[in-house]
């Protein structure tokens, strides 16, 4: 067995997690509770209480009680918080990584990049001073009466959070809304609590005042007390398609502000032009990195006339190559899938695919990784004759499945990407940047890449999406954020 714990050692037992409420930590009334596991190795980490709906209404009001002094903080008083969160959270960077990897299974280089990713969103809230101004025009209604507009905060919001990115999707919001003067309360997901509980612990020395972010844990229970609550303003919501129509139908029926964003099926195009060689690295984080679960990762393979024989022979040679294990070992290029519910829903998956008629070039079923008998491992997996009808090809698998489809030409490629329910990214491989723009301009996409697998906006771009994969209007991140996060109102002065 690799000794990769002797770097930074983690608890090998984080007992039963608290919320953080009114800048404290406290159990919960529930007595329902659910096990953490490590992915690689099945072992039980710690044990998540599913908060009651009372439970979340404490931290409701405790940030409707903070909301007012907090919201009358001035912006560049309230940024200086950011500026020592930050600061925390790269001092501590490399402990939430791991701890991201322990509970996730990811590799440690993506539980790296995921927690820098977090980080940079709150040092973009940190200009919120910029940010949140408004505008206004001398004369601007008539002759001596002015007109100006103010963003301001408009209260408490609540985050409901998926299982993959533990550590940085609550950062799309949090940072922006609390800079903006608002107070804001995320549910963690329940399959992977202990990041945010770290991170929680580490940002308590950024002394932000009690209420004005808070955390709690739980499962669709405490969701919907979020959901429900007529003093919280808007949720952001980050999972699957049907908790995410759901979610956005919830805050209609009680008028919220929402961004839900939502599952995936995304498509990369390759072009006969396209440069191989070049391209396969980033092809297989696209299909492979975290295990498959990433909402922009590949997951159709569209091949473009004569590119299918080279594209297929030396894809499934790099894939082959991937080295899968646990992902605290730095060798590994790709951990465990995050449960044995999802592993063999990845399974269920595969061999729907060899019903319907698809056949395998490389299958990752049966992996064995010696000294981790207990994890949930899942090779990368590679489905050849895969027509876009496919049940496998349609719905998200989230898992390290790729499979090949022919297609004649561009237009067909467009075609087919823009059959699919899903919009949350696309990439083509050319050199041709006719056949680019042609591409970025016509797929039904929110995030398009070219020549680049993973199209993750940074955090000064809104992180987009389409169809079903998004509900809502303004995304997440950068300016979108802010202004999701503030109302304008319009002050028109005589004297
Ligand atoms: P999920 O939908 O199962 O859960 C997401 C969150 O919703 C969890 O916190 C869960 O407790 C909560 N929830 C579940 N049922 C609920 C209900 N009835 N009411 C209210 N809340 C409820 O998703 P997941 O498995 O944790 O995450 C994976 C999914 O997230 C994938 O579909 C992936 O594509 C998607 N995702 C999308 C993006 C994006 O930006 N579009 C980013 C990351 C992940």
């Amino acid at each position: 067995m690799a000794d990769f714990n002797l770097l930074t050692p983690l608890k090998q037992d984080y007992g039963t997690l608290k919320n953080f409420v009114d800048g404290d930590w406290v159990a919960t009334t529930s007595d329902r509770y659910l096990d953490v596991t490590s992915p690689a190795d099945g072992k039980t980490i710690a044990k998540v209480p599913l908060s009651s709906a009372a439970d979340v209404d404490k931290a409701i009001a405790a940030a409707n009680d903070a909301y007012w002094e907090w919201r009358s903080t001035p912006p560049v008083v309230r940024a200086r918080y950011m500026f020592r969160a930050k600061a925390l959270l790269d001092k501590n960077y490399e402990e939430i990584a791991r701890i991201t990897t322990q509970e996730h299974g990811k590799a440690i280089d993506e539980a790296r990049g995921e927690t820098l990713r977090a980080i940079e969103n709150v040092e973009t809230a940190s200009g919120i001073t910029s940010m949140m101004m408004g505008y206004n025009l001398e004369d601007g209604a008539a002759a001596n009466i002015d007109e100006t507009v103010v963003r301001q905060p408009l209260g408490v919001f609540g985050c409901i959070a998926p299982f993959n990115f533990p550590g940085m999707v609550p950062f799309w919001f949090w940072p922006y809304a609390v800079a903006a003067g608002n107070t804001f309360i995320i549910k963690a997901s329940e399959q992977t609590p202990l990041t945010l509980a770290r991170v929680f612990e580490i940002m308590q020395d950024a002394d932000l005042p009690n209420g004005v972010l808070q955390l709690v844990n739980g499962d669709h229970e405490a969701a919907g007390a979020l959901l429900e609550s007529p003093v919280v303003k808007g949720i952001t919501f980050v999972g699957s398609t049907p908790v995410g129509k759901y979610v956005y139908e919830r805050c209609g029926a009680t008028a919220k502000r929402c961004i839900a964003q939502a599952g995936a099926k995304n498509f990369l195009t390759v072009m006969p032009d396209a440069e191989i060689d070049r391209s396969l690295g980033n092809m297989m984080a696209s299909f492979f990195g975290c295990t498959g679960q990433r909402c922009l990762a590949g997951a159709n393979l569209l091949a473009v006339g004569d590119v299918y024989d080279e594209l297929k022979e030396k894809f499934v040679a790099a894939a082959a190559r991937l080295r899968v294990g646990p992902g605290l070992d730095e060798s590994v290029n790709m951990g465990p899938i995050i449960s044995r519910a999802s592993l063999e829903k990845v399974h269920r998956y595969i061999k729907l695919a060899l019903d319907q008629g698809a056949t395998l070039l490389l299958d990752g079923r049966g992996v064995d990784v010696p000294g981790f008998e207990g994890g949930y491992y899942v090779g990368p997996t590679v489905l050849d004759n895969v027509t876009p009808d496919m049940t496998h090809a349609q719905e998200e698998i989230f898992g390290p499945v790729a499979s090949i489809v022919r297609v004649a030409d561009l237009d067909e490629a467009i075609r087919v990407t823009n059959a699919s329910p899903f919009g949350n990214a696309a990439s083509i491989y050319t050199q041709n940047g006719r056949n680019a723009r042609a591409f970025w301009y016509k797929v039904n996409a929110g995030n398009i890449g070219v020549n680049l697998g993973i199209a993750a906006p940074m955090s000064y771009f809104p992180f987009s999406g389409q169809k079903d994969s998004f509900f809502g209007s303004l995304h997440g991140q950068g300016r979108d954020a802010v202004q999701f996060f503030t109302d304008s109102k319009v002050v028109i002065t005589r004297w």
